[in-house]
């Protein structure tokens, strides 16, 4: 977690925190650490301790995730449930490349199957048949309704969508004031919560965890 975070951090959040931090294993502490060091914003706590809880309850057998990072996001979802089948789409080679590793280091690459490309061109080319049962977006701010839209011929009957980082550092929400180099994205963020909120398909809950998560369940 940033600074940056801890700082926008209400009483009652940073409660919850001092309650989940009481599990974590070495490595997703040392994973942790090399995100930090290469500047790769990975899950904050709070997300992804809830987004691992929502797998212990769905039990996914297939997830797909947009933006892999360095890997630290799908091995905690594994984790989370060891059974899933994850499928990560990472654009960026050198993390493309870290990710593999990582994964490798775990003898998780039987479960873990990472590609390096950009997910609007990889999802075009995936076969359908086999759908997702869980989707974690978690990539560039301003393409999540694409994301979506592209995702939405591959889920399950019962899928769930879950879009991390839909505050935005709170910056969506609209009274704030925000540095103006942030003003793109958060217009896309907007956009995009706006839209998820009306989709037709889907109920969509936005939660305050972390730097926000919407949970999108198709119906
Ligand atoms: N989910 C990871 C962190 C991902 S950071 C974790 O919590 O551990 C976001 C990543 O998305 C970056 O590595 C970036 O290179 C990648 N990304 C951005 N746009 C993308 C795209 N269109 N397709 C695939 N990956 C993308
Ligand atoms: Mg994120």
């Amino acid at each position: 977690m940033s600074d940056m975070h801890k700082l926008l951090y209400s009483d009652l959040e940073n409660y919850i925190l001092s309650k989940i931090h009481n599990k974590t294993e070495d490595w997703m502490e040392n994973l942790k650490k090399i995100a930090i060091q290469q500047r790769i914003p990975i899950m904050d706590d709070a997300s992804i301790h809830f987004v691992r809880q929502l797998i212990r309850i769905v039990k996914p057998k297939k997830i797909l995730e947009i933006g892999t990072g360095i890997g630290y996001s799908a091995l905690m979802m594994h984790d989370a449930y060891p059974y899933s089948e994850i499928l990560t789409i990472e654009k960026d080679s050198q993390r493309y490349e870290d990710a593999m590793r990582h994964i490798q280091a775990h003898q998780k690459e039987n479960d873990i199957h990472v590609i390096n490309g950009d997910a609007l061109d990889v999802l075009n080319q995936l076969p359908k048949g086999d759908p997702f049962d869980l989707v974690l977006i978690d990539a560039s701010k301003g393409q999540y309704q694409r994301f979506f839209e592209h995702i939405e011929p591959y889920l399950s009957d019962t899928g769930i969508v879950i879009s991390d980082n839909v505050f935005l550092l709170r910056y969506v929400i609209k009274k704030q004031t925000y540095p103006t180099r942030y003003r793109n994205i958060v217009n896309s963020i907007q956009a995009y919560n706006d839209w998820l909120a009306q989709h037709s398909n889907f109920d969509t809950s936005f939660l305050p965890i972390g730097d926000g998560l919407a949970v999108s369940v198709k119906h």
